[in-house]
């Protein structure tokens, strides 16, 4: 499987002295035209940092003999989500001097700006890092950002899901000191490729860590790489059920790529997450596809070697048997906006934020407020994996204060809005992410109220369905793992999936193709409808529609909506 003539990529990363290239020299040139080496291009993303263009202006500019807007999208990691006010304060006054005057809360719980231009990407970078924070490895073939539960709650579970997630991000960085040379002006210590983890040439495509627990999945922690699910015992920590192979990804007409959720493969004991975490990192590094990116995620070999192959090269690597998994426990979603009790005294608000968008608009000055928060409160912020952000550490006296912060700035509120609006997600997509096929984060709301609205006539409105879209398939707002998927497929136009649950614990299938951005609602009204009449006790979106067979489903939509 993984035999064939190596990717450009790989070529790339070989020689790249340890994801150095010719980075440097390239950003040296601040107004040179045109974008990046595509060594450049490739080399930077391990850094954090991908260039694109300016979409929406890209012909006009063309007809013009104008060169593309290029400017760079630069991604911060934050294991577990986890800011201080500080940190919060530096990221926030960094939009303005480097960016577009917003921030993007991200899937994955990191944070995106957008619209840096070349001659400041340098600056963006290292500003982040005098935060104490780091965009390497943010994106690129490594470790990328550890998600986990965003509940701050004060027990030793959550404890444990925090340290553990900090220490797996810390101990999985890659080691070359090109990031320091190149952004902090460190000093050079030459072609450096000490890399124990990763070798040279580092994985063959992105990898993905969660971790999760059974009473809080909000990490969908099956779509990822390699996952851990804690196994407790009267209160108290005893191991962890390991899952790989998930990922969502795929491309259209391509079979041979699909989305895909985590196996279990073993159990292993509480203090073995970080030697399992560095063993599954070995495989994939071994055995994963270089020659086809496409086919390089860790799914496709748990999904063509099987999962007892894969728990038998664990076995080796680590030189112990490992254990069959015990059976998944059920996997729960809970709520986590609104004000919650720490468990010391203080509280957390969680706050819901549209497609991870922090900006000052003249509906609400989010940016504004969250800002305000953090200065006259102390508090610490959180971004959760559903691109929504809690305000941790709110002292009780604080509590009406900072309500009537937020009102005062036109904040909404979790109780204010639909479940469909409150569980919706949606990628960036138009006009920066170059993959994008269609509009994502654009039509977020219009979509998400046609869904509503439909969802209102048939007497729907308050049950808890999540919805996802994306601007292409490859799955970064993990739209297969939801109630409805929303595709994008070609410009305006979407492929629809629904069957996959709530709590992430099932795919979706897909029921229309090419349906028009202001169809999507309408497209899914019969589906709706049929919910609400035929439903059992309890059940859910996505379980109903599974119940019901993707045949059936599809023959709801009659001949016009399944173009
Ligand atoms: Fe871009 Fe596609 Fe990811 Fe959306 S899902 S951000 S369009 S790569």
């Amino acid at each position: 499987m993984a035999g064939g003539k190596p990717s450009g990529a790989e070529g790339i990363k070989t020689a790249s002295a340890g994801l150095r290239g010719t980075i440097a020299e390239e950003l040296a040139a601040p107004d040179a035209r045109g974008g990046l080496s595509e060594s450049a291009y490739t080399l930077l993303k391990f850094h954090g940092t991908y260039e694109q263009f300016d979409r929406d202006t890209a012909t006009e500019r063309k007809q013009a003999g104008l060169d593309k807007d290029w400017q760079f999208m630069v991604r911060v990691r934050a294991p577990a989500g986890r800011l201080t006010g500080a940190q919060w304060l530096a990221l926030d006054a960094l939009a303005d001097r480097h960016a577009d005057g917003t921030m993007r809360l991200t899937t994955r719980q990191g944070m995106q700006f957008h619209t840096v231009k070349r001659g400041n990407l340098k600056d963006c970078i290292a500003d982040i890092e005098k935060a104490l924070l780091t965009t390497m490895a943010a994106c690129g073939d490594v470790v990328r950002n550890i998600t986990t539960t965003a509940a701050p709650r004060r027990d030793a579970l959550h404890a444990r899901l925090e340290a553990e997630a900090f220490n797996l991000s810390s101990a999985l960085l890659p080691r070359t000191r090109a990031h320091h040379e190149i952004f902090l002006d460190g000093e050079s210590v030459g072609e450096s490729q000490d890399e124990p983890l990763y070798g040279p040439t580092y994985l063959p495509r992105k990898f993905k860590i969660g971790l999760a627990h059974p009473a809080d999945n909000t990490p969908d922690v099956l779509a990822n790489d390699l996952g851990f699910i804690a196994r407790t015992r009267g209160g108290e920590l005893i191991g962890w059920i390991v899952t790989i192979g998930g990922g969502m990804g795929m491309t259209h007409n391509k079979p041979a790529t699909y989305p895909r959720l985590a196996d279990p493969i073993t159990v292993i004991g509480p203090d073995e997450v970080l030697e399992m975490a560095q063993a599954v990192v070995r495989l994939s590094r071994d055995h994963g596809d270089r020659s086809d990116r496409r086919h390089a995620r860790l799914k496709y070999v748990v999904a063509e070697r099987g999962v007892e192959w894969v728990r038998a090269r664990l076995s080796e690597d680590l030189g112990r048997p490992l254990p069959p998994p015990p059976p998944l426990p059920r996997l729960t979603v809970p709520e986590l906006l609104g004000w919650h009790a720490q468990g010391d005294g203080r509280w957390w608000l969680g706050l819901p934020i549209p497609s991870g968008r922090i900006a000052d608009t003249s509906r609400a000055r989010l940016r504004t407020a969250l800002r305000e928060a953090v200065q006259r409160f102390g508090v610490d912020p959180i971004a959760t994996p559903q691109q929504d952000l809690m305000l941790s550490n709110v002292r009780e006296e604080d509590r009406d204060a900072l309500t009537d912060l937020l009102r005062d700035h036109g904040i909404t509120f979790a109780e204010e809005l639909a479940p469909i609006a409150r569980w919706s997600l949606s990628c960036t997509a138009l006009p920066t992410c170059g993959q994008a096929l269609t509009e994502g984060e654009r039509v977020h709301a219009p979509i998400v109220v046609q869904v509503q609205d439909a969802l209102e006539r048939h007497g729907l409105l308050d049950e808890r369905i999540s919805l996802r879209l994306t601007g292409c398939p490859n799955g970064c707002a993990r739209p297969y793992a939801g109630d409805i998927g929303v595709v994008g497929r070609a410009p305006g136009v979407y492929s629809l999936f629904v069957g996959g649950d709530f709590e992430g614990t099932r795919l979706s299938f897909p029921i229309a193709d090419k349906v028009a951005t202001d169809a999507v609602g309408a497209t899914l009204e019969p589906i709706l409808a049929a919910y609400a009449a035929r439903r059992t006790e309890g059940e859910g979106f996505g379980d109903f529609c599974t119940r019901t067979g993707p045949e059936a489903v599809r023959a709801l939509l009659g001949t016009a909506a399944a173009a």
